[in-house]
């Protein structure tokens, strides 16, 4: 059973348990304890006395980086069994959970080393007798509130900086997904943390999530999920004007122009699409293709997006698992329905399988969507699933045009041979990240976030850190004299 972590020791109450269900095979495999108000306000307590005994704040930033080191060590060492638990989180390839451990303790040690490292600014003024000394100060107590696509790796890139930076914090993962979040609060239960300054509450957004947005006590949340709840989380936020970081939804262009290398990028528009099922915020779900190349494009996309093998992420021969559960699979199926009527082609999926050992998972087939055009829903509305629509474009100006006339800008791609034509549609997508010849990679040290209703802030990078740090201005006057201001 998953509990609750307030106050550094773990806890529990009389509420009703909520079931955790494996994503692929439908069954409930945990239990897990339902934060009440009263947790989630106790768990704030915590961290807001231990941020203001200074604790932690005022410890030397080298051994806030030695906690991260830790629980980098940490997710090492259980690696497997981090692994298992995030498949059994979210039904993803073991593989591919591997993949997030990976990123995880990357993004760990890259905070711990520039964290440690951040110097105040001295600015030299004409005045001698004058120092003035711009620092960089935790901001207090942090909500991380998290999705469930990524529950390991979206909690340690908001983590890794506000810890390093001296914050306390307060998370909370989806409901659906407590499991490694849980297993990330043993390893770090295992470290010399002074008690409250990581707290961990369990439930669903309304009542827990709502209350850590709501409480004055709370300084700063950082939220990633949709863009609904993230427009709800802001307007609750301004209340007592809390600071606050979004990372929301995407419907990422993934462009293709004739002269690309189309092996590359017809291979790539795969992982664009369907790595996680599609249930990634930048997953290249928006395919354009020049006219010239598109028909040649869509009948290798098709021929090799129907040989994906479907399966349990346990199961070494599978390359997609599962959507996170039955509601959501609904879900994706209503857009891919209505986008038909509104008038796509299907030319693959567009319904769950028929195998019989993929019927207790949340399982639909890899799903293409032809002759597709700017204004239908399925276009400009995400799905989060594993469905990818394709449109057709004639030139660079039309294509950029096209992909920037919505209301999201948060990543995308461009395919090209022309290396001044990749550097001018890269300059000119309203993105907050653009693949040139590529797809998907992050970095630590690369600034991740949205342009427009794609979210406001930024994770990873210095930024990443900045977004965690209250900025202070010390100036220092060695001579005080009356100033004769009012004189006379
Ligand atoms: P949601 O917005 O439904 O939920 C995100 C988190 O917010 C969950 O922990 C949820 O809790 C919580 N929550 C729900 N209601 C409230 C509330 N009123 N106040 C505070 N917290 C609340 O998103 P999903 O979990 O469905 O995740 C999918 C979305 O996340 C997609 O739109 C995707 O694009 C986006 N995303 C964005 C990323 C980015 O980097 N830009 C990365 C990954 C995902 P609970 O689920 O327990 O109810």
């Amino acid at each position: 059973m998953r509990g609750l972590y307030i106050d550094g020791s773990w806890r529990t109450n009389d509420t009703e348990r909520r079931p955790v269900t494996d994503p692929g095979t439908g069954e409930v495999i945990d239990r897990a304890v339902e934060a009440s108000v009263g947790d989630v306000r106790a768990a704030i307590a915590a961290a807001r006395s231990a941020f203001d005994d200074g604790g932690w704040s005022y410890t030397d930033p080298a051994r806030r980086a030695e906690v991260l080191r830790g629980l980098a060590a940490g997710l090492v060492r259980d690696r497997d069994e981090v692994a298992r638990l995030e498949t059994l989180d979210t039904g993803k390839t073991v593989a591919e959970s591997h993949a997030d451990i990976e990123d995880s303790v990357a993004v760990l040690r890259y905070y711990a080393e520039i964290g440690a490292g951040e110097a105040p600014g001295a600015i030299a003024l004409p005045r001698p007798s004058v120092t003035s000394i711009v620092t960089r100060e935790p901001v207090g107590v942090c909500a991380l509130i998290c999705p469930w696509n990524y529950p390991l790796l979206q909690l340690t890139w908001k983590l890794a900086p506000a810890l390093v930076a001296g914050n306390t914090i307060v998370a909370k993962p989806s409901e659906l997904t407590p499991l490694t979040t849980s297993k990330l609060f043993e390893l770090l239960d295992e470290l010399d943390l002074p008690a409250g300054v990581a707290n961990l509450v369990l439930g669903a957004g309304q009542p827990v999530g709502h209350e850590l947005v709501a409480s004055p006590d709370v300084d700063l949340v950082s939220f990633t999920g949709g863009l609904v709840t993230g427009k709800m989380v802001m307007r609750e936020a301004a209340v007592n004007v809390k600071r606050v970081a979004l990372e929301l939804g995407g419907k990422n262009p993934n462009i293709v122009f004739a002269d690309a290398d189309i092996d590359a990028a017809v291979d790539n528009a795969l992982t664009a699409a369907f790595v996680h099922a599609g249930q990634v915020c930048s997953a290249g779900a928006r395919l354009m293709v020049e006219a010239p190349l598109h028909d040649r494009f869509v009948d290798a996309l098709v021929d090799r997006a129907a040989k994906i093998r479907l399966g349990n992420g346990f199961d070494d021969a599978t390359q997609m698992g599962p959507v996170i559960s039955a509601a959501h699979r609904d879900k994706v199926d209503g857009h891919v329905q209505r986008g038909v009527a509104e008038g796509a082609t299907l030319a693959l999926g567009g319904r769950p399988p028929d195998d019989d050992h993929l019927q207790g998972g949340f399982f639909y087939l890899p799903t293409v969507l032809v002759d597709c055009d700017d204004d239908l829903n399925v276009v400009r509305e995400e799905i989060f699933g594993p469905v990818v629509t394709v449109e057709r474009f004639a030139t660079e100006d039309e294509v950029v045009r096209r992909a920037n006339a919505t209301i999201y800008g948060l990543a995308g791609a461009v395919w090209t041979a022309d290396a001044d034509r990749a550097r001018a549609v890269a300059r000119a997508l309203r993105l907050g990240t653009v693949w040139i010849n590529d797809y998907h990679p992050y970095l630590p040290h690369a600034e991740w976030g949205g342009f427009k209703q794609s979210g406001s802030g930024r994770e990873l990078g210095r930024l990443g850190l900045e977004e965690y740090c209250e900025t202070k201005h010390v100036y220092r006057n060695e001579s005080p004299a009356p100033t004769g201001w009012f004189d006379g």
